[in-house]
């Protein structure tokens, strides 16, 4: 984990300012890539060790969020590039090596839904067939069903800046009997 800690040190360290004044937006981007892709190898490499854990990872990203969030600087395509997003980046990229390295250990498996969900991940769409709608007076949701494992998740639109769709497991306990007042 120290070479992990390493590199979030020097992330911090990072001249940003001069990352700031590069003009060209797709440059920026790159070079921003490049930190998130080098990040990538090394949680690679590291999960390897026999030792590896991906909780102590989580917890170590949680204590650099409030340093990475404070640097100074702020992407011509702030949508991507954006100080307040890199921890969670950074998460996704921890994240979908764990699912992989989980996916990879239970091969034998009829289909991977709950392991995706687990992990965090989107499903296979072609998958799923669409089975209802719900909503809790907030958003609403469409209800599918897997066709190979009988998994049930809900999607809605998340109302953040990315609009991405949002998959859950579907849980009809939490939502009212009564639908009547959805939109859909
Ligand atoms: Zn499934």
């Amino acid at each position: 984990m120290y070479k992990i800690k390493a590199f979030l040190d020097n992330l911090i360290q990072t001249d940003w300012i001069g990352f700031n004044k590069i003009d060209n937006g797709l440059k920026q981007s790159e070079v921003y890539h490049q930190i998130l892709n080098d990040f990538k190898k090394l949680v690679h490499i590291e999960a390897k060790n026999e030792n590896f854990n991906f909780s102590e990872l989580y917890a170590l990203l949680k204590s650099y969020k409030n340093d990475i969030s404070e640097l100074p600087f702020i992407g011509k395509f702030h949508i991507l590039v954006n100080p307040r997003l890199l921890t969670g980046q950074l998460t996704k990229i921890v994240e979908e090596i764990e699912f992989h390295l989980a996916k990879n250990n239970g091969k034998e498996a009829v289909c991977d839904c709950e392991i995706k969900y687990k992990y965090n991940q989107t499903p296979d769409i072609v998958h799923l067939i669409k089975v209802g709608f719900s909503c809790d007076g907030y958003y609403n949701y469409t209800i599918y069903e897997c066709l190979k494992c009988s998994f049930k998740w809900s999607t809605y639109i998340s109302d953040d800046s990315t609009g991405n769709t949002v998959f859950e497991k579907w849980n009809e306990k939490e939502f009212p009997d009564n639908n009547n007042y959805c939109n859909e």
